[in-house]
């Protein structure tokens, strides 16, 4: 690309950056300078989004910007994490500046929502790809991890299942069209104060970005425990329940990926503290291994959801 091409980029994304007390220094010199408070952790995270692999090929610009972000501030959130600053690798075939118009509109309207700067960034030439690196913060021994779920623990989610399953479907005509599938697809919103609000409250915290099934199933296998999940009391927007009804494909919104709500475990004695909205799906138990009851039928799960480089 020429230098003009890169002074285009920088104008799209160089004059939004916010400026937190926590940024010494953003854009423009070879690195940013970043202050991490005394008692926090700096916890952090980087996803890469690459085309007809992460997201299809006609997806607009504004969802790309927006699910950029959107996946690494979800990790950040399963964490407990407190957002703090972003950087920004992108990878383009060409400069259309409408395209990185739309891109970057779409990247910094959640970016100032959720309070996150735009510290640095990188800018190639080649196939459709970017990569946004995370930084959070945490205060010190307080993150929620994978590995500490207890036998008793009652597993929560913080939203419905199969909506981005769903809204994959329609985005690929295979699905009557629904827009909140559809919108919760392409603009998933990451859990971020429900995440900081479940420090020393969950045991273990995962954010739902392979599939319920897979998801949890990470958090089992680190903690050495297993769990039986409740059919009945999963969470489902009403498209995804009509979707099971005339499908009868009930393990859809249960391995699909992409809905980015947390999965966590909690002491039952800390039920009360649990946020507004969650929904409790199962327990853990001692025997290895993941279960269903579905009307008083109990049926063993795979652990799996979507894996790239799968056969
Ligand atoms: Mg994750």
């Amino acid at each position: 690309m020429a230098l003009s091409e890169f002074g285009l980029i920088g104008h799209f994304f160089g004059q939004h950056t916010r400026k937190k007390p926590t940024t010494l220094l953003g854009i423009g010199d070879d690195c940013a300078l970043l202050q991490i408070p005394a008692g926090y952790e700096l916890a952090i995270t980087t996803d890469t989004m690459v085309e007809n692999v992460h997201f299809l090929a006609n997806t607009a610009p504004e969802h790309l910007g927006h699910k950029l972000l959107a996946v690494n501030l979800s990790d950040l959130a399963s964490m407990g994490a407190k957002p703090l600053s972003v950087t920004l690798a992108l990878t383009l075939p060409s400069v259309n500046e409408s395209w990185l118009a739309a891109f970057s509109q779409g990247f910094f309207k959640l970016a100032n929502q959720l309070e996150v700067d735009l510290v640095g960034g990188d800018t190639t030439k080649g196939p459709l790809a970017f990569t946004v690196q995370a930084l959070g913060l945490v205060p010190h021994g307080q993150a929620l991890r994978r590995n500490a779920a207890q036998v008793g623990d009652w597993v929560y989610v913080t939203g419905p299942l199969g909506s981005a399953g769903l809204g994959l479907k329609i985005a690929q005509g295979n699905c009557p069209y629904d827009s909140d599938a559809l919108a919760r697809f392409h603009c998933p919103m990451p859990q971020v104060a429900i995440g900081q609000a479940l420090r020393g409250i969950a045991n273990a915290c995962i954010d739902i970005s392979d599939g319920l099934l897979a998801d949890l199933g990470h958090i089992l296998r680190q903690s050495q425990v297993g769990a039986c999940l409740q059919w009945e009391a999963m969470p489902f927007i009403p498209a995804v329940q009509t979707y099971i009804h005339e499908t009868k494909d009930w393990l859809m919104p249960l391995t699909a990926g992409d809905d980015y709500e947390l999965c966590f475990t909690i002491n039952p004695a800390n039920a009360s503290q649990v946020p507004a909205g969650c929904h409790k799906i199962g327990v853990i138990e001692a025997a290895s291994g993941l279960r269903i009851n579905k009307a008083g039928n109990i049926f063993p799960l795979e652990m799996k959801g979507f894996e790239h480089f799968s056969p």
